[in-house]
């Protein structure tokens, strides 16, 4: 039974599916639908099979368009039935629903009621994208772990309410959504080809994303107006789609652009510089900043792009910042090289530079080009490839521990008040960007010095340049 997604993919055209939003009361699950529904909320309580505790609304996230469910209505349900209600609520949104985003509460951690809910997911066989929310902040890290041990995969950092995880969850919804774009092409009438019958069936489990080339590479390139972002896509395109140059009001409204450069498939997401060109120059720094904000956001790359005339300026600083915080692989690339006189005394200082004002990027590669000639697009488009391969990366647990042993022996962890604070073991829990789990004794008292030194290590000792690298203390349980 799937009314849900029949009825709304009629009214949403071939291409949608349908995502419910499954997880107990209070997590925010609503936060999140309203979110993604705006004000275009469309209460459909009258439909066959969808009754007033399951909401309905039309979703955009980036240029994806698809049906919400939100199993809303169980807040007022207080009585011993709750648990019964909330089964079956459930379960009706995953039958009508194409995929589950299964929602905990990172800053409680998981309950009790989240396993109850995870077996359903699982009885049910439903295809499921773990969400952590409320993850604004450490005070959400352990809880986030903690999901891990659902078994049911890698869980999204999300904040609903903040607007911060959408970008992964885009990812995770891309595959599919271009999954039931293929389908509705195949379905669409046939001359002579021939149509895959797998297709057809909509019941078929979907791939879970997997870091692979053949999904195309998010890829945001931000800097300030005038750094010549469009000029550099316009030149991987190799015609002149973007329209550059000094005039003003030239706009576009395609939020991503897909290309084809050397080969490899990319979806780079624009920014106000593609954009052009507001006439009052405040009102365009103010756009571009913004702009460069939901691109670094739904990036996996970002290429932060500097003019070599003016490069590190306040607005590169705030953009390469805030694209280390999100967890995105960096590159910058230091354009304008072509009228560049003093090669290589002013790589020198830029490298300087460099170091010195962005020290949380450290060892990102920078790559001078010039987007008018094409000199140097290349060896960008190599350290692209090279800084996702390396966000991407998952380091065995065994030489992971062999490597700590090392790091402790030469330079043991402080003592505060006498006491040792131990380094047990390690793993890494995630990817995109790696993050890293130390067991330890007195996780609090650990300086962040120490943290930087085995940071740093990692980076240089696996060779992970161009990525954030996360590193989470946890005491024994
Ligand atoms: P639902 O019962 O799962 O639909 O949860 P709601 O969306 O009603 O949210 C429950 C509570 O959690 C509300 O007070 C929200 O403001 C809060 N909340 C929702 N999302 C977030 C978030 O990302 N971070 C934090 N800190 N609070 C959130
Ligand atoms: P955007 O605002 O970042 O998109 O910048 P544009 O692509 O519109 O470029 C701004 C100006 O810089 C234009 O006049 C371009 O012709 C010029 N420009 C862009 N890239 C280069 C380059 O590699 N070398 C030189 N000399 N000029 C460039």
């Amino acid at each position: 039974m799937r009314y849900g997604a029949r009825l709304n993919r009629k009214k949403l055209g071939p291409m949608s599916f349908t995502l419910a939003i499954v997880g107990r009361p209070n997590v925010g699950k609503s936060t999140l639908f309203n979110r993604l529904v705006g004000k275009k909320l469309a209460l459909v309580d009258d439909q066959p099979g969808v009754t007033r505790d399951l909401r309905e609304g039309e979703a955009r996230l980036g240029d994806l368009r698809f049906t919400v469910i939100d199993t809303a209505g169980l807040e007022d349900a207080t009585d011993n039935s709750l648990e019964g209600r909330m089964r079956r609520l459930t379960e009706r949104a995953v039958d009508m629903a194409d995929v589950c985003l299964f929602m905990i509460d990172a800053r409680t951690g998981v309950t009790p009621v989240d396993e109850m809910f995870a077996d359903i997911l699982r009885k049910k066989s439903a295809h499921v994208i773990l969400a952590a929310n409320k993850s604004e902040g450490s005070a959400a890290d352990a809880g986030v772990l903690e999901a891990y041990g659902l078994g049911l995969g890698e869980p999204i950092r999300l904040s609903g309410e903040h607007g911060e995880g959408l970008n992964d969850l885009y990812s995770q919804l891309l595959p599919i959504s271009e999954r039931f774009e293929k389908t509705a092409q195949d379905n669409a009438p046939l001359t002579d080809v021939s149509v895959d019958e797998d297709l057809d069936d909509e019941d078929a489990e979907y791939e879970v994303p997997q870091p692979t080339m053949d999904k195309p590479l998010q890829v945001a390139v931000v800097g300030r107006p005038n750094a010549g972002k469009s000029t550099l896509i316009n030149k991987i395109l190799g015609e002149d789609r973007l329209l550059t140059g000094p005039e003003a009001g030239i706009t576009r409204d395609a939020i991503s652009l897909k290309i084809d450069w050397a080969g490899t498939p990319m979806r780079v997401f624009d920014t106000a510089g593609m954009r052009k060109k507001a006439k009052v120059q405040e009102k365009l720094e103010k756009l571009s900043v913004s702009d460069g904000l939901r691109a670094v956001k739904f990036a996996e790359v970002v290429v932060v792009l500097l003019d070599a005339d003016i490069p590190f300026e306040q607005q590169d600083l705030r953009i390469a910042d805030l694209a280390e915080r999100e967890g995105r692989a960096v590159v910058v690339a230091v354009n304008k090289w072509d009228i560049e006189d003093n090669k290589q005394e002013k790589l020198k200082n830029l490298k300087e530079a460099f170091a010195r004002l962005l020290p949380q990027l450290r060892g990102a590669p920078l790559v001078t080009v010039s987007a008018k000639t094409g000199k140097g697009l290349d060896r960008l488009h190599a350290a692209i490839m090279r800084a996702y391969d390396v966000w991407n990366r998952r380091v065995p647990t065994a030489a992971l521990n062999r490597w700590l042993i090392g790091m402790l022996e030469q330079h043991p962890p402080p003592a505060p008040q006498g006491k040792r604070i131990k380094l047990r073991y390690m793993t890494q829990a995630k990817t995109r960007p790696p993050g890293f789990v130390v067991m330890c004794s007195h996780p609090d008292k650990i300086p962040a010095s120490y943290t930087r030194y085995l940071v740093n290590g990692l980076r240089e000792d696996f060779d992970m340049p161009g990525t954030p690298i996360r590193l989470y203390m946890r005491g024994q349980a």
